[in-house]
């Protein structure tokens, strides 16, 4: 084997990723409308963005005409909450088309199930004694269809209960808190025919934050690779260095590509800045190898 862990990917990024595959907008719990997004992205020197709002791709048309008018390309995408065996995990569809009827409706079915549950989060809040939960997280959500736990975490912070987003995941909504409801997402079988039905291609977004066993991630990744997925994200803003070099190898050993995406939801929130995110480590395969060149 090459000494490829010798080196630290992350201890100095010294020139932009020219793609950036993993951001926000307030399309879903980031925090820049799209316009403002794509400007961010192309100041900071990408070439190649994607757009991944969680469940819902309506900044998808607004992010586009910003690209076109700034030279850079979009790439259609968006982050899909997974139900698989009691976990949750994010896939991102890239190179979606929004407008595909079976993704369209996948994800208006996802977003129903989010209506639901912001209730139940907002109970669970007001029954600790913090009165207006709901009120308050979708004050801090643009997109009334798209309440996530950010935006209770937000109102949390703003209300003065936590110091910061963390603390408030932490104490509240992280799992096993008392502001913790489960959630039954899309299966993982239904996420990956609506990407690929609408011609995207299907990542495993951060595979470093989920609380799995090696066995059973390899188990996911390789019911993932069975059903069409295309890569794993190897380089995150919730991965470490050693991380990215763990998930490079799996790419290899199963046979899959690696995407890079910085995971950007708002200034003061997110480890990197659009487009500041160190490159792939040596030996993958990108998952924008086929795609049309930047
Ligand atoms: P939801 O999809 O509504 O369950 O919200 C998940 C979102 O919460 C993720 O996409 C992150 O943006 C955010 N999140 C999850 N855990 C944390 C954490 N520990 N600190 C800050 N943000 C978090
Ligand atoms: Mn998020
Ligand atoms: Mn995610
Ligand atoms: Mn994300």
């Amino acid at each position: 084997m090459p000494a490829i862990h010798s080196a630290s990917l992350y201890a100095a990024i010294e020139k932009p990723a020219a793609y950036d595959l993993h951001t926000h907008t307030h399309h879903s719990d980031g925090a820049l409308a799209p316009t403002a997004m794509v400007q961010r992205a192309a100041a900071n020197g990408i070439r190649v963005l994607a757009l991944t709002d969680h469940d819902d791709v309506s900044g998808l048309a607004e992010a586009r005409a910003a690209a076109a008018a700034l030279g850079i390309r979009l790439i259609d995408g968006v982050e899909i909450s997974v139900t698989w065996r009691d976990h949750t995990i994010h896939v991102l569809g890239l190179g979606i088309d929004p407008a595909h009827p079976g993704l369209a409706a996948g994800l208006a079915g996802v977003r129903a199930g989010r209506d639901v549950r912001a209730e139940q989060i907002a109970a669970a809040l007001e029954a600790l004694g913090f009165d207006g939960a709901l009120a308050g997280a979708r004050r801090h959500a643009t997109n009334p269809a798209l309440v996530s736990r950010t935006h209770f975490a937000r109102w949390l912070v703003e209300r003065g209960t936590v110091k910061d987003l963390s603390a408030a995941f932490r104490r509240y909504l992280g799992q096993g808190q008392p502001g913790y409801v489960p959630q039954q997402w899309a299966a993982l079988g239904d996420a990956l025919d609506w990407i690929r039905a609408s011609g995207g291609d299907a990542v495993i977004a951060h595979p470093g934050r989920y609380p799995l066993r090696d066995s059973e991630l390899d188990a996911l990744i390789a019911e993932f690779r069975e059903g069409g997925g295309a890569a794993l994200e190897v380089v995150s803003g919730s991965h470490s260095d050693a991380e990215a070099h763990v998930f490079a190898a799996r790419t290899r050993r199963f046979g899959l590509r690696a995407s890079c995406g910085s995971d950007f939801h708002a200034d003061g929130e997110s480890r990197f800045d659009a487009g500041r995110l160190p490159a792939l480590p040596a030996g993958c395969t990108p998952v924008w190898q086929d795609w049309a060149p930047a």
